[in-house]
């Protein structure tokens, strides 16, 4: 499935301004203060998704660590080590986190030497803290289950480009259910988020594409998602017409979180699941690039399905 892809593309003095209007540097690539007219957009967007959502759908908003065995449970680790974030804390007596922060104001050593991980990481994705909730309901309902969920995602991915951050904000429908049922809410999805692709004035194409597996298993990990199209992404010119930038993605991940977590639908069959994701950093910042930095001066059809007027 293929869309015609139009212009715009930005100029590096175009994302110089636009990154200065909309973001301040933190010291670390991928980590930046937002500004007020930047958060406007992703609120108006966050409000724009929220009117999509169908009825019956359950809520979650989660923090931005969850528990280090559930990630661990979840694949993750296997799949994406590279990317993952680990929360560490000074632990130990009070003698020995003196000792650690005196190592740093006497300028004598490290204080992080003495770390040690916590049982935190942070949160990778928006859906994975949801299938733990879903399985300790017990077997799914006839219909399955549909969720809206959303989180401060981190991924150790240091980079200079203002689409790809170390700490951004991801939105979720996800639905566990039985195979069929999956397949068609993805199918359902894609045609629906191409349309509000459309009426928020985005230039873009739809492809299949896989995960970034790690490592040299990770490549035959990644041809055979291509192979069995479990991914998709709906992808923006925003820096560049040959690199376009995903936005939202649409996965299936057949039986692999209800073995996980021993989901079982209501014929004793393991859960199929998938999701929508939205990257709320990249669909405001491709939103500025496509628009300009003037939100008033953006098309009144945008505007208007937006609800900026
Ligand atoms: P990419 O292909 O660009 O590495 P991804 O395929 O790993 O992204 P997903 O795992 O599908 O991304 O995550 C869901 C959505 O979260 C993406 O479609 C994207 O919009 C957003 N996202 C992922 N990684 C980042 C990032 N580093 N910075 C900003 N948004 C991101
Ligand atoms: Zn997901
Ligand atoms: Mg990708």
């Amino acid at each position: 499935m293929t869309i015609a892809m139009q212009q715009p593309i930005s100029s590096p003095e175009k994302l110089d301004s636009i990154a200065r209007h909309l973001f301040s540097p933190m010291g670390a690539p991928g980590v930046y203060g937002r500004t007020g007219l930047y958060e406007g957009i992703v609120r108006a967007l966050e409000d724009y998704i929220t009117r999509q959502r169908q009825s019956g759908t359950h809520v979650y908003r989660f923090p931005p660590v969850m528990t280090r065995a559930m990630i661990e449970k979840s694949g993750y680790l296997s799949s994406f080590p590279n990317l993952l974030g680990c929360v560490c804390c000074l632990g130990g007596s009070e003698r020995d986190i003196k000792a650690a922060v005196s190592r740093f104001t006497c300028g004598t050593g490290e204080w992080t030497d003495s770390l040690s991980s916590a049982d935190l990481v942070l949160t990778p994705a928006s859906c994975y803290p949801i299938y733990p909730i879903a399985a300790a309901l017990g077997p799914l309902p006839a219909d399955g289950l549909l969720y809206d969920v959303a989180a401060d995602c981190f991924r150790r991915e240091p980079s200079n480009n203002l689409d790809r951050l170390q700490s951004f904000r991801m939105r979720e429908y996800v639905r566990i259910a039985k195979p069929d049922q999956i397949q068609s809410f993805r199918k359902e999805w894609m045609e629906r988020a191409t349309g509000m692709a459309d009426a928020i004035g985005l230039p873009y194409r739809v492809d299949v594409a896989s995960d970034p597996f790690f490592g040299r298993g990770g490549e035959l990990m990644a041809a055979s998602q291509v192979e069995q199209s479990l991914k998709f992404e709906l992808l923006v010119p925003v820096i560049s017409q040959e690199k376009p930038t995903a936005c939202m993605s649409f996965n299936y991940h057949r039986e692999h979180f209800g073995e996980v977590w021993d989901i079982r639908d209501d014929e004793g069959n393991h859960a199929h699941t998938g999701c929508v994701a939205f990257g709320m950093d990249r669909l405001a910042v491709a939103l500025f690039c496509t628009h300009g930095l003037d939100p008033k001066k953006w098309p009144q059809s945008v505007r208007a399905t937006l609800a900026l007027d």
